[in-house]
């Protein structure tokens, strides 16, 4: 049977999507693949119809690792239904049940088996691989949420590592490794560790047209994201599902509580409530319509309900990969879907935190500054967050029609609705040079409220009490507003030209970086974000 008659006959679909034909292709003939593509883009076929033409073809049987308990059942569970022989071993099996798919496996009556990945490198399921090694009936490795083996990526699992063992001792058999996230990085990481070297690319778009990215500026949040909901996913009588993120498992309670006392049907999860409950929030998401879960990131990986409409962080996540993977549950199904979150200056320093405190080495946190920097990059940009979250996948974004690259999407805020955009130059030098004298005055460091109090020329107890009011740049920024400084303030920590230590009460200190703005060199431009679409109407017709 042929890969196609094998798409229509056992899964029922009339054509392949995308590249699934190539890397289907690629992948019965023996070779190794990499498959990047985006969630809900089909990752699955990619290796279910090679694993079953391989094992028609007698070449036995296919081991899919995969990370999550929750997607091996779904996966098998599909795959029975389409006739097909299938089985997981993984922690929720008992040890009865464990052996009896082992006794299938000796006889060769399955073709797909799931397993996680702490299960494959135990020496006795070593052992019976090596048996059906020796038999020629190890058909091929498909590799799940690949990414997972690196720790650039956003959901590192030490025991990917160990996943070494299978090009060292089966050194033969085809590979495949999938993911949907990966930048530059993490996708070199997956090569090496997983040795794929040799294997074919299939890098699909990562674009997911259907899905609207909007980001706001962080006021109050559990508001703004109250506000957001009833304006756009509620109606008279229907609520749509959505998932909002937050940081902590405090958060996740409170804004469940204040979604449902609003009338918002809201469900709290996170890793602190029993074991029991998650079970029973996540089912009632899954299966009931309108439903606002509230979490934190312990939750999502593997879920697959196609028609979630909304995504909210309340709180910025680590990475663009945290973001793209979390706001990409939304609109499995096609269909119109919103990207949504706020965020603010203590995102900015609250992440930069935990990455100075970190355990980890300086090489790593440098990596992770890195990453962090391109998140506050998109955070800022006031052009198209589409353009520059592909671009941050190494995908230039194109016209379909004549691949000529596009700088405006029509399907994120900045293109929906153009910010005014203020050239913060002058307040950035303000706010630096007045960092720089205050330190040089007292020799001491404050916080930005005391530096915002200065600049605009404000008579606080703090600065009569260490003589800020003498200083050569009290109230030279009177003009400006708080929300103006503030968003100068978050510009320059994102382009690391301020620095926040975090040890020290959040107090501002100069970096290298802040010359070039101090020297003119760097010109910070910023959105007017007191202005809205409503303003700017009435200052047009004024
Ligand atoms: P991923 O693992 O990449 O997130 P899945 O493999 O779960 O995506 O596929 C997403 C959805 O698309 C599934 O419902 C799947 O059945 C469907 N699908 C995949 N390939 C095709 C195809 N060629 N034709 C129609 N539907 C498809
Ligand atoms: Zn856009």
């Amino acid at each position: 049977m042929n890969p196609q008659d094998i798409l229509r006959e056992v899964f029922g679909y009339g054509a392949f999507r995308g590249p699934q034909e190539a890397i289907v292709n690629h992948v019965c003939g023996g070779g190794d693949a990499l498959v990047l593509m985006p969630t809900g883009g089909g990752k699955s076929l990619c290796y279910q119809i090679p694993a079953i033409a391989r094992q028609r073809a007698g070449h036995g049987i296919t081991i899919v690792v995969s990370p999550l308990i929750a997607l091996m059942h779904d996966q098998v569970g599909a795959l029975h239904e389409a006739g097909v022989e299938a089985a997981f071993l993984n922690s929720s099996l008992s040890g009865e049940e464990a052996n009896a798919v082992e006794q299938r496996l000796r006889r060769g009556d399955i073709t797909l088996l799931y397993a996680a990945p702490e299960r494959i490198t135990t020496p006795r399921f070593l052992a019976q691989l090596d048996m059906l090694h020796e038999q020629g009936q190890l058909s091929l490795f498909a590799i799940d949420e690949a990414h997972c083996v690196s720790q650039w990526g956003h959901d590192f699992r030490p025991e990917y590592r160990a996943l070494t063992v299978l090009h060292e001792r089966y050194a033969g058999v085809p590979r495949m490794a999938l993911t949907a996230t990966a930048d530059a990085l993490t996708r070199a990481d997956i090569v090496e560790r997983l040795q794929l070297e040799d294997a074919q690319q299939f890098v699909s778009s990562f674009d997911r047209p259907n899905i609207r990215y909007t980001i706001v500026e962080k006021k109050d949040a559990s508001t703004q994201l109250l506000r957001f909901i009833q304006r756009e996913h509620t109606g008279p009588d229907w609520q749509d599902s959505g998932i909002v993120y937050c940081q902590s498992r405090k958060r996740v309670e409170e804004v469940a509580k204040n979604l449902c006392d609003a009338g918002i049907a809201a469900l709290p999860y996170h890793a602190g409530l029993d074991g029991a409950i998650r079970q029973k929030h996540q089912n009632r998401f899954l299966r009931e319509e309108g439903l606002v879960m509230v979490a934190t990131v312990a939750f999502g990986m593997g879920i697959d309900k196609p028609d979630v409409r909304f995504v909210a962080h309340l709180d910025m996540p680590k990475n663009i990969e945290g973001y793209y993977q979390e706001t990409g549950r939304g609109g499995r199904d096609g269909q119109a879907a919103h990207a949504w979150m706020a965020y603010g200056l203590n995102d900015v320093v609250n992440q930069r935190r935990m990455i100075d405190e970190s355990p980890a080495g300086e090489d790593f946190k440098q990596v992770m500054r890195g990453k962090l920097d391109a998140l506050l990059a998109l955070a800022e940009a006031t052009d198209c967050r589409r353009v520059r979250l592909l671009g941050y996948f190494g995908e230039t974004y194109q016209s379909p029609e004549n691949g000529a690259p596009r700088y405006t999407c029509g399907n994120c805020d900045n293109c929906l609705n153009p910010p005014d955009i203020w050239d913060g130059t002058e307040a950035a030098r303000m706010l630096l040079s007045t960092i720089y004298r205050v330190k040089q005055q007292s020799g001491m460091s404050f916080g930005a409220g005391h530096m915002m109090d200065i600049l605009r020329g404000k008579v606080t107890e703090k600065v009569t009490q260490y003589g800020h009011d003498k200083l050569s740049t009290f109230g030279i920024g009177a003009h400006f507003s708080e929300v103006q400084l503030r968003g100068v303030l978050r510009q320059l920590i994102a382009i690391g030209a301020l620095g926040v230590d975090a040890q020290a009460f959040n107090t501002l200190y100069l970096t290298e970086a802040s010359r070039g703005v101090l020297k003119g060199e760097v010109t910070v431009r910023l959105r007017a974000s007191v202005s809205t679409p409503a303003d700017r109407k009435a200052k047009r017709t004024a």
